[in-house]
């Protein structure tokens, strides 16, 4: 007899149907004997829904009260699962996170799990209840209710399998496992039977949505085995796994290819070439809480340079007014700032001991006309700034110059 933590997403739970479905699914676990603890999603859409309502009163809605808003969308679907379990004669008990008490930091809007107290459930489990806990939400010191930032009942499933030590948590999605690239913008992607904790950390990071960061962050940290699979198609999924577990040998160079939409290009051009002028225009714009990605500096050519760097595009406006206010200080020419702009990041182990990514990367894209605006590199990825709307065309042609593509029979 084992225990598992299985959370299920937002499609998966997104009609009646599907939680009936879903129910089903775990009534058929808990027939084999296993304890069992379910960690849900509001229904798809639900959470859009109710920030879109927040932002209809207020533009910037009260942190605070946007958590208490947006955390019912978990409260629905806890109590529909249970009544659908119950239905079918099994006992189910469904929890809020401040029930649990699954206690956060008060960092409303982003909240970070501090420490679960599993007393309920495992008295729950103990009683051969199957526990339901709504996903995202938390509790602070306080008694506030917080959340913990989009996608983050991944780190819920992952947070309670570490606490109570599960055998397996499993991320039941819509797509069947984590894949080369998003299956959906590449439908030559390839499932990928294992990943690193570390690649997929990078994975997480650089955009792809399949888990949140932390719930990797977490998972890594407390070697917590975790699975991603279909929620309503059998098959083994991908397992996230160690580094040592994997023969690196085998392990190709690049292993999957993240992009992210969300950033925004901001320039600072015609910057007088002195010592510290980099600190200068970058300090207050890391006092106005923007988090700052890639950093170019140009090589000066009359003693004025250019500095680039990236934002989330939520942060360009904020970040204009900032550097304007630089500018005129430190005597800049002017500020530019583009948000059609996109990031492709190639991530990989076999990096490490391979040299020549970079170069292929590139020819890939010069074959496709693109122009790449500025690249930053790490141990295990390289990432390069293009013109939004080749997004999705170096994607696919980085994939094949890879030799990541399924083959063509696979592909029918
Ligand atoms: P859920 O609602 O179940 O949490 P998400 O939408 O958060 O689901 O995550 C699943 C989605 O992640 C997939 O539908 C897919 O489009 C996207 N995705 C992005 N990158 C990848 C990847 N490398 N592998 C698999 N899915 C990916
Ligand atoms: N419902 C939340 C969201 O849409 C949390 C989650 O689904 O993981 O971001
Ligand atoms: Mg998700």
């Amino acid at each position: 007899m084992s225990l598992l933590v299985q959370k299920y997403g937002g499609t998966s739970v997104g009609t009646v149907e599907r939680i009936e479905a879903v129910a089903a699914k775990v009534a058929k676990f808990r027939d084999q004997g296993h304890d069992m603890v379910v960690v849900v999603s509001a229904m798809s859409g639900e959470t859009n829904r109710l920030i879109d309502l927040a932002k209809s009163i207020q533009e910037t809605p009260d942190p605070r009260e946007l958590d208490v808003l947006v955390s019912t969308g978990e409260q629905v679907t806890i109590a529909l699962l249970c009544m659908a379990l119950k239905k079918r004669g099994y006992d189910a008990c469904s929890y809020t996170g401040s029930q649990v008490r699954i206690v956060t930091d008060n960092s409303f809007n982003k909240a970070r799990i501090q420490q679960i107290d599993d007393a309920n459930i495992r008295a729950d489990l103990k009683a051969g209840r199957v526990v339901v806990v709504a996903g995202f939400q938390g509790v602070d010191e306080q008694g506030n209710i917080t959340t913990l930032g989009r996608g983050g009942s991944d780190t819920t499933g992952v947070a309670l399998a570490a606490a109570l030590k599960a055998d397996e948590c499993q991320i039941y999605t819509d797509v069947d496992g984590v894949y080369t690239t998003d299956p959906r913008v590449v439908p030559s992607a390839r499932r990928l039977e294992r990943i690193t904790f570390e690649e997929m950390l990078e994975m997480a990071s650089l955009g792809s949505k399949v888990l949140q960061i932390r719930s990797v962050e977490f998972a890594g940290k407390y070697n917590v085995p975790l699975r991603v699979l279909h929620s309503f198609q059998d098959g083994p999924g991908t397992l996230i796994t160690l580094d040592e577990e994997l023969n690196t040998m085998e392990q190709p160079i690049v292993s999957g290819i993240a992009f992210n939409r969300d950033e925004a290009k901001v320039t600072l051009a015609g910057v007088p070439d002195l010592p510290g002028v980099a600190s200068r225009i970058l300090a207050p714009v890391g006092e106005a809480n923007i988090e700052v990605d890639v950093i170019v500096q140009n090589v000066s050519s009359d003693n004025t340079t250019d500095l680039t760097f990236t934002v989330h595009k939520n942060d360009m406006n904020k970040a204009r007014s900032v550097l304007e206010a630089v500018a005129a200080e430190i005597g800049a020419r002017e500020v530019k700032c583009d948000d059609k702009v996109a990031k492709v990041s190639l991530v990989g182990v076999g990096m490490r001991s391979h040299a020549g990514v970079a170069a292929t990367m590139f020819k890939a894209l010069a074959e496709d006309n693109i122009n790449i605006q500025m690249i930053t590199t790490s141990e295990i990825k390289i990432s390069v700034i293009i013109d939004e709307k080749y997004l999705e065309l170096a994607v696919r042609g980085l994939h094949t110059a890879f030799g990541m593509d399924k083959d063509p029979v696979e592909q029918q």
